[in-house]
C-alpha cells in the first residue's frame, strides 16, 4: 500500500502494546488502523500518533479485516497550539466527526480532506470569532452534501423578506417562511431577521472578509440550535463532540 497523509481523530489502546487509530487521509479517506507495538517503538512512531496530528503512514493491509497496518508515522504538523485550547480541540474534533459520520469509511474526498486541514491551520494561527466557526460549519456541512438553505424557503421556493422570522426545518434543511411549516411538529427554531442577513452574507463572501462580520450572541445561539438540531435530525443518533461542544457552552 502507498504511504498516505492523514489527519488523525482518535487512538485507542488495544492491548498491552498496540494502538488503534481512526484516521482521515487524502489518498484513502476514512481508515482504522493499528499499530504496533506503537507504546513501545519511539523510533517508528514516537509519539506520532496524536489526535489532530497531520502524519505521512506507511501501511499495509490486513488479511483478517478491514483495518489496516500501520507499519510507520512521520509527523508533518502537530497543531500545538490548538492542542492546548480546549475550545480549539473541541471544536476540531467536531468537524473531523462530522466528516467521520458523513462519509464512509474508504472514500476518499480531497475537498473535504482538504477544508478540514485548512480549517486546523487557521485555528493553529488563529482565534475564530464565534460566527466564522458556524459559517464554516455550514460550509463543511455543504462539501458533506448537506448544505443547510438560507436564502430560498425549502417549502414553497420563494425568498424570505427581509425584517421577517424565519423557522429553521431539520427535515426540509432549511430556513422557513413560519406560515410555510404550520402543522410540521417540529421544535420551532427561530432565525431572527439579523442572524438570516448576517448569515446570507457570510456565505457570499471570503473568510478574510466574513472574519470581519459579527453577530449577536441571540443569533449565534440561535445559529447553533438550529444547526445541532440538523446534524442530530440528519444523523439519527447522538454526537459526543457536539455534546461535549454545548455541555462546555462552546
Ligand atoms: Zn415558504
Amino acid at each position: 500500500m502507498p504511504a498516505v497523509r492523514s489527519i488523525i481523530l482518535k487512538k485507542l489502546d488495544r492491548g498491552e502494546a498496540d494502538e488503534l487509530v481512526k484516521f482521515f487521509s487524502l489518498e484513502l479517506g476514512w481508515l482504522t488502523g493499528v499499530a504496533k507495538n506503537a507504546k513501545k517503538s519511539r523510533i517508528r512512531f514516537g509519539g506520532h500518533l496524536e489526535p489532530l496530528s497531520l502524519v505521512d503512514m506507511t501501511l499495509r493491509a490486513r488479511k483478517k479485516d478491514d483495518m489496516v497496518w500501520i507499519d510507520e508515522s512521520q509527523v508533518i504538523r502537530g497543531f500545538m497550539t490548538v492542542r492546548q485550547h480546549v475550545g480549539k480541540v473541541a471544536r476540531a474534533a467536531y468537524f473531523l466527526e462530522l466528516a467521520s459520520v458523513f462519509l464512509p469509511e474508504g472514500q476518499p474526498d480531497e475537498a473535504v480532506f482538504t477544508f478540514v486541514l485548512n480549517f486546523l491551520e487557521t485555528l493553529e494561527e488563529s482565534d475564530l470569532n464565534p460566527f466564522l466557526l458556524l459559517r464554516e460549519e455550514i460550509l463543511l456541512l455543504g462539501l458533506l452534501g448537506y448544505a443547510p438553505r438560507f436564502d430560498l424557503c425549502p417549502a414553497c421556493g420563494k425568498a424570505i423578506e427581509s425584517g421577517q422570522d424565519a423557522l429553521f426545518s431539520v427535515s426540509l434543511g432549511g430556513a422557513c417562511h413560519p406560515a410555510c411549516l404550520r402543522g410540521e411538529g417540529e421544535k420551532r427554531l427561530v432565525l431572527s431577521p439579523d442572524t438570516l442577513a448576517v448569515m446570507r452574507r457570510g456565505l457570499k463572501v471570503e473568510r478574510d472578509v466574513a472574519h470581519r462580520l459579527r453577530l449577536h450572541r441571540k443569533g449565534i445561539v440561535e445559529l447553533r440550535q438550529a444547526l445541532s438540531a440538523f446534524v442530530r435530525y440528519l444523523r439519527g443518533e447522538q454526537i459526543n463532540s457536539l455534546l461535549f461542544l454545548e455541555n462546555m457552552g462552546l
